[in-house]
């Protein structure tokens, strides 16, 4: 016997089409790559988004084709995302600050038929045609006063594109489980792979990413994604904001904090997220310049773990909440978010910043657990640490094109890579990647917890770890530091301030200064660039 609800299919344009009923009038702001201050607002943005799907389908793209974007957040992007997934086709934000052959080969893999992209990627795009296999139409995100006098492509410029469209055009009744978006990941072993999401995965997870929870959005929020859209589709935050309908604010082509705070104070951003190295910079240059953040009231922060010195700066100097977050490309990507529980709320603040320090708690949607080697579930009591498998509605099952097969078990559990502990309240701290895990006479050491305590040392900007072969030990940990702009802190400080925070046996056998820790596309620590620098360092 079947229930007796409508069958009201998840599909991702009704979150716009909501946004626009509902909140037509409320802004999305974005600095452009022209260099100005662009305001539109969400029923603007439908509009414009129905001109993009109406443009695509004249080009003759179809259901299940995948259109690309290499662009920054701006309000073009969004109407590009709405406007592809709504005609029925695959929109694929393409992650720019990957290397040029990935980038080929990302577009050629998902044989994307037509490329949106950003001024700033005119001259990418001219020298890596050639090389791709399936892009017909290359189309500008411009209007007709900026389109470059000549290129070596015939370029469609976006503006003329989206007011020739033909009128009227209306949004593809497509099945819920039919593919909406697809997001590589950045692939520091092998090739990239492609997730493939599909508007009922994008619309469930929408539902879980705006609860109190997890992103905590509501109409009355204005809220910035530092995050990309290419990374991790901006954490949800374009769907999330949509169906909340609040003010959206995009910073363009614009990381740099003094840009990103003057943007921050003027439209009265109030929730913002983006990874640590983003974060870093903020809080040097409001130390530096003696500013605050204005209306901002919470800072979601992810993509890799962020320190406990973090939490307590914008905590402590600035009022700010820091919801520390977990996910991957492979879970759309929210997994966790380290909001405080009843009990958690009651302690006292320094053991909240302890709590929160953890990566969170899983939100509804989220199935999570830990095993050991041979797959035996672990004790969830914060200390016995293990494999983290997921799963649930917004978690793939496989790659797109059936890269590497199947990737979850008979029981739909996918494997993260990621090692974690999950305690009796059900927050989940994650100790390394398994890939990074130091082992050191048989037992483990986290490099995520010696960096956390090792950026609160004093001078110390960033800090990353890794294992060193050592000839008793099997490895050993080499504590790689950035010293804060103006700051020599020595060897001998940093060792005294870990003493005591962490296990004895834990001891970084050295430290060594560097100007700069390489990064990868994605903003995080590259391990595999610092132990191929390190890897003639002799341990003392
Ligand atoms: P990519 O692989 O493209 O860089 P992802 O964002 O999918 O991008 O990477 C997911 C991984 O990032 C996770 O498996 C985890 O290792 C790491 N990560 C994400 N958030 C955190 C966090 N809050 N703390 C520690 N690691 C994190």
């Amino acid at each position: 016997m079947l229930g007796g609800m409508q069958d009201w299919p998840l599909l991702v344009w009704k979150l716009i089409d909501h946004a626009a009923t509902n909140h037509g009038s409320r802004e999305v702001v974005s600095l452009t790559c022209e260099g100005t201050e662009h305001r539109s607002n969400w029923a603007e943005v439908r509009e414009r988004s129905l001109q993009v799907a109406s443009g695509l389908s004249k080009l003759g793209i179809g259901r299940g084709d995948r259109v690309a974007t290499l662009a920054w957040n701006t309000h073009c992007h969004v109407e590009c995302w709405y406007g592809i997934s709504g005609m029925g086709a695959v929109a694929h934000t393409v992650n720019p600050r990957l290397f040029e052959e990935q980038i080929v080969y990302i577009l050629n893999h998902a044989g994307d038929r037509a490329l949106f992209f950003d001024l700033t990627f005119v001259p990418l795009v001219e020298k890596i045609a050639p090389q791709l296999k399936t892009v017909e139409h290359f189309i500008l995100m411009t209007d007709a006063a900026h389109m470059p006098a000549d290129s070596s492509l015939d370029l469609t410029c976006y503006e003329t594109f989206v007011a020739e469209a033909p009128a009227g055009y209306s949004w593809a009744e497509v099945e819920e489980t039919a593919p909406a978006g697809l997001c590589y990941t950045s692939g520091t072993t092998g090739n990239p792979k492609g997730v493939l999401y599909t508007h009922r995965s994008n619309v469930l997870h929408t539902f879980g990413g705006i609860s109190k929870d997890a992103l905590s959005l509501g109409s009355s929020d204005v809220a910035l994604p530092v995050v990309p859209m290419y990374h991790a589709n901006a954490w949800g935050m374009p769907y999330a904001t949509a169906a909340v309908g609040a003010k959206l604010v995009m910073g363009g082509p614009h990381f740099d904090p003094e840009t990103l705070h003057k943007l921050m104070l003027k439209e009265g951003v109030t929730m913002t997220a983006a990874v640590p190295t983003i974060w870093l910079g903020m809080l040097q240059y409001l130390e530096k310049t003696g500013q605050d953040l204005g209306a901002l009231e919470r800072v979601v922060i992810g993509g890799s773990a962020c320190p406990r010195s973090m939490i307590v700066a914008f905590k402590k100097k600035y009022g700010v909440d820091v919801f520390h977050a977990w996910g991957m490309t492979e879970m759309s990507p929210l997994g966790t978010v380290g909001t405080l529980s009843a009990s958690a709320a009651a302690l006292n603040e320094e053991a909240q910043f302890d709590i929160k320090t953890k990566q969170g708690r899983a939100i509804f949607g989220v199935e999570m657990k830990i095993v050991d080697e041979d797959g035996n579930d672990l004790p969830r009591d914060g200390k016995a640490f293990g494999h983290l498998l997921v799963r649930g509605p917004w978690v793939a099952e496989e790659y797109f094109g059936g890269d590497g097969g199947v990737i979850v078990d008979e029981d739909c559990w996918f494997d993260t890579g990621d090692v974690a502990t999950i305690d009796s309240e059900g927050y989940m701290q994650i100790t390394d990647r398994s890939k990074d895990v130091i082992k050191s006479g048989g037992e483990w050491i986290s490099s995520i917890e010696l960096e956390n305590e090792a950026v609160g040392a004093e001078g110390v900007a960033e800090a990353a770890v890794i294992g060193l072969p050592h000839p008793k030990w099997d490895e050993r940990p080499l504590l790689v530091v950035v010293p804060r702009e103006g700051a020599s802190p020595t060897k001998e400080a940093i060792l005294s301030h870990l003493e005591g925070r962490i296990a004895k046996w834990w001891m970084p056998d050295d430290i060594v200064f560097v100007d700069e820790i390489p990064h990868t596309a994605t903003g995080k620590i590259q391990k595999t660039a610092l132990r191929e620098q390190f890897k003639d360092y002799e341990l003392p």
